[in-house]
């Protein structure tokens, strides 16, 4: 990684060990803060060196088809909250697994992540208003 990278590169894991799921976009946003000369281009090149180097795995995406990161690259599931879009970390027992399979039927089996999607607190809140 260049110089000029690797000088970014601290606190963009810095802010994704944060917030745990980010888009470039808000990556960018956080680092103009302390740096106003930081370009989207160099978030990008950073986070897919980061996706590379499997320090970084992709999230479900975010309103828009928008490309999001992950801290964590082990297997887990997903909240979404289709209102804001947050996304949150979550492990859907394994007992619901079988039973999530005989609704799909069909001898279908589940392997990949689980994404759940549905109203945050906050949404729910507020949408009741
Ligand atoms: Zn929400
Ligand atoms: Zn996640």
């Amino acid at each position: 990684m260049t110089e000029r990278l690797t000088r970014y590169v601290k606190d963009v894991e810095d802010y994704l060990k944060k917030t745990r799921h980010s888009s470039n976009g808000e990556i960018l946003e956080h680092l103009q803060k302390k740096y106003a000369d930081v370009s989207a281009t160099t978030v990008h090149r950073i986070t897919t060196r980061l996706v590379e180097r499997s320090k970084l795995s992709l999230a479900p995406v975010a309103k828009g088809n928008v490309m999001r990161f992950d801290t964590s690259s082990e297997p887990h599931d997903h909240f979404l909250c289709s209102n804001c879009d947050m996304l949150r970390d979550v492990n859907v027992a394994d007992g619901i697994r079988p039973i999530l399979e005989q609704s799909i039927g069909d001898g279908c089996s589940i392997s990949g992540n689980l994404v759940i999607t549905g109203l945050c607190k906050k949404c729910t809140m507020e949408l009741k208003i």
